[in-house]
């Protein structure tokens, strides 16, 4: 339920553009550019998914900006038809294709913006996925940050006290006296440190990065994509309405997303699984999965990224013969981020609250033409 969600967040008057029309490829050019894309992942080495609302919608779940969006529809003073219960609600053929993808090894990385739950109740592994903006099947610890499965989504939003107690693991005691908060973002929250740094990184290695289901207007998930075409990565949209980033777009496949799913898997020879609630660690009895990304995933990580990245910089100063296409902002951001990482461990206490950076709606318009001011 979409609205409930919706309901308990905060009033937000820039929620970006809103209810325009979808597009369809006719079947001839979208078999084409499936093609294309199993091809392109087929010849990568590093493939970053990135997910929107528009990948559950076939889950019952309403998108927000779509024509029948909540945000769309909340303009109106109108709600959403179609809206199943959280809890009810399966995950689609993409959810299931991605986690076959992944599992094969042809998608390294996943990066959702979606708080549904419903790549956690697929099965994917922690390891390979990103939850920017939360997960209402989460709950965090307040006191040692662990976070937890719960069986049902969480009875509130915005990071508050749902009543339970920090409950520990089959291998690792609870803590004492810590409070439990569900894991859904507000507005203003900030994004969660350990994905982001995980998201940030992947998509910059990332040689293809593929958006599914998503108009990329919110900042900064919507921008991640976007990181690799600096080093010469590919971007992919497969989206039904325009996006902010179409210009940008190597491949851009307006269909439903289960079907380009569908059609790359086959062509890759991977087979999509049925879920089935054995999958899904939300059905566990007891159900006890703790989610905490461990600290020492970002580190090894980090050492990858730090080594490519300067490897990628200086074949690109070769490369250029000059500095035409090497921008200063590329080497701050790189310092930048080098930083971050020595201050987190001069002082391991601060930035406790485990986050980085507030989400935000980016005014920019997604009509093709007009998107680019903005920008990056
Ligand atoms: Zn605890």
């Amino acid at each position: 339920m979409s609205c409930n969600y919706a309901d308990g967040l905060s009033d937000y008057q820039n929620k970006g553009v809103l209810g325009v029309p979808e597009i369809f490829d006719d079947e001839e050019t979208v078999e084409q550019k499936c093609e294309q894309l199993a091809k392109w992942i087929q010849g990568s080495k590093h493939v970053v998914i990135h997910t929107g609302a528009g990948i559950s919608t076939s889950a019952g779940i309403p998108d927000f900006r779509g024509p029948k969006g909540v945000w769309t529809l909340e303009k109106k003073g109108e709600k959403p038809s179609v809206n199943v219960a959280f809890d009810e609600a399966m995950p689609t053929k993409t959810h299931m294709g991605l986690k076959a993808l992944v599992e094969a090894g042809f998608v390294k990385y996943v990066i959702s913006q979606n708080i549904d739950g419903l790549h956690l109740r697929s099965g994917l592994e922690r390891k390979y996925l990103a939850e920017l903006h939360g997960n209402m099947f989460i709950e965090q610890c307040i006191k040692c940050r662990r976070q937890y499965v719960r069986s049902k989504p969480a009875p509130t939003v915005g990071k508050k006290l749902t009543g339970e107690m920090c409950k520990g693991t089959k291998n690792s005691r609870a803590c004492r006296g810590g409070n439990l908060i569900d894991n859904i973002l507000d507005w203003e929250h900030d994004l969660p440190e350990s994905d982001l740094d995980l998201a940030f990184m992947h998509s910059t290695l990332a040689d293809l990065n593929v958006c599914l289901g998503t108009t990329l207007q919110i900042v900064p998930s919507g921008n991640l994509p976007l990181r690799n075409k600096r080093y010469g990565g590919k971007l992919a949209i497969c989206n039904l309405q325009p996006t902010k980033h179409d210009k940008k777009a190597d491949l851009k496949i307006s269909t439903y997303v289960d079907t380009i799913i569908e059609k790359v898997a086959k062509r890759l020879g991977v087979e999509i699984p049925a879920y089935t609630k054995e999958v899904d660690p939300t059905k566990d009895e007891p159900c006890s999965l703790e989610w905490t990304i461990p600290t020492e995933e970002v580190k090894s990580l980090d050492k990858q990224y730090s080594k490519t990245v300067r490897e990628l910089m200086k074949n690109r100063k070769k490369g250029s013969s000059g500095s035409s296409s090497f921008k200063e902002e590329e080497v701050d951001e790189f310092e930048f981020k080098c930083k971050k990482f020595k201050k987190e461990k001069a002082e391991p206490n601060e930035g406790d609250s485990a986050t980085t950076t507030t989400t935000k709606v980016e005014s920019g318009e997604v009509k093709h033409e007009q998107h680019d001011a903005a920008g990056e």
